[in-house]
């Protein structure tokens, strides 16, 4: 006889676990399906200070071990393995891995957004070898370098500031002659000194031999082109929510983010969308555990019957 959840959770996230620790407090029999390690994107980030209870902040991947930690307390299951297909229109939702196909009464979706691309030439031949998306993870091999950070909002400001304590020099590009990031961000930039800004500049390619030399800029006005030197290039332009399985399935607005309001009901019945991976205004770690918690009280209720 199949083994049918009450709950089957997509993504090991700050959403993910949260809905887990939530669902399994509750006495729901509660399953993580994560690909990776615990934590999500928030593993990526090397200080996290906006998250309260920390007065000294917390690094993401320790807060990710213990959220993952503080749901296996209460009997949440954690299974690795990558989703490949999902069936949600049925009851009995059907959520299919490499190994093995789970059953369950409700699903989270808590997949979360990945790291949105330059699509140029050399990018991808370069990849983990000069060109990176997570400041906190490899900005370490820049120490006394140039570095070239692209976007113009929070990460990328973030980003740069980080980067500024590590790496001699950083070239902020930005496509625009304004920033999207917040005025505390701004006033921030401007205390750097060794960080200078590009505007109006978009990338067009990497400049490469056997490792990144340089971008070849465009002058989004005028048009111009011109080269500057680098040893390294952080790509920080937002990012894409992980959807793919579920076009044609769920409701999705234009960015591919799941259409589900504050009480995180989807579309279909029984399927719940927490975190990153919702249309929302702000996705942050704090708002991220906040859909968990009201995923899984929604879900009790459908759980009774009252939806
Ligand atoms: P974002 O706010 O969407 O900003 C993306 C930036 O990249 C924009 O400046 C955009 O330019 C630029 N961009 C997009 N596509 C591009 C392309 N193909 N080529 C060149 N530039 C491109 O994304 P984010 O900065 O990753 O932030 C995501 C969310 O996390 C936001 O809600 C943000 O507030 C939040 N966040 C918060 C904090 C914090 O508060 N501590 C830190 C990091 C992130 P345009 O401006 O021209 O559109």
């Amino acid at each position: 006889m199949q083994h049918v959840y009450d709950m089957i959770i997509i993504g090991g996230g700050p959403a993910g676990y949260t809905a887990a620790l939530y669902g399994a407090r509750a006495g729901l029999d509660v399953i993580v399906l994560e690909k990776m390690a615990p934590g999500g994107q928030m593993t990526l980030t090397g200080q996290i200070d906006n998250y309260p209870g920390f007065e000294e902040g917390i690094d993401g991947f320790t807060l990710g071990m213990k959220m993952q930690q503080g749901a296996e307390r209460f009997g949440a299951r954690t299974v690795q393995a990558e989703v490949l297909s999902m069936d949600l229109k049925f009851h009995i939702k059907e959520i299919r891995t490499a190994e093995e196909v789970y059953h369950g009464k409700t699903v989270v979706i808590a997949t979360g957004a990945d790291p949105r691309a330059l699509e140029v030439p050399g990018e991808q031949e370069l990849r983990g070898r000069g060109i990176h998306y997570c400041a906190h993870c490899d900005g370490f091999f820049y120490r006394g370098k140039t570095v070239v950070v692209v976007g113009g909002g929070n990460s990328a400001v973030a980003d740069a500031l980080y980067l500024s304590r590590v790496a001699e020099k950083v070239i902020l590009v930005h496509r625009r002659d304004e920033l999207r990031a917040t005025k505390v961000y701004q006033e921030q930039l401007k205390d750097a000194e060794n960080v200078e800004i590009c505007w109006n500049s978009a990338v067009e390619e990497i400049i490469y031999e056997d490792k990144v030399k340089g971008v070849k800029l465009r002058d989004t006005q005028s048009g111009e082109i011109r080269e500057i030197s680098c040893d390294g290039v952080f790509v920080s332009i937002g990012r894409n929510p992980v959807t793919g399985l579920l076009e044609g399935q769920l409701l999705l607005d234009e960015g591919g983010y799941i259409v589900a309001g504050e009480n995180t009901e989807t579309s279909i019945s029984g399927v719940f969308a927490a975190g990153d991976v919702r249309s929302k205004a702000l996705r942050q770690v704090v708002t991220a555990v906040a859909d968990g918690a009201v995923a899984v009280h929604f879900a009790e209720g459908y759980l009774r019957g009252e939806a």
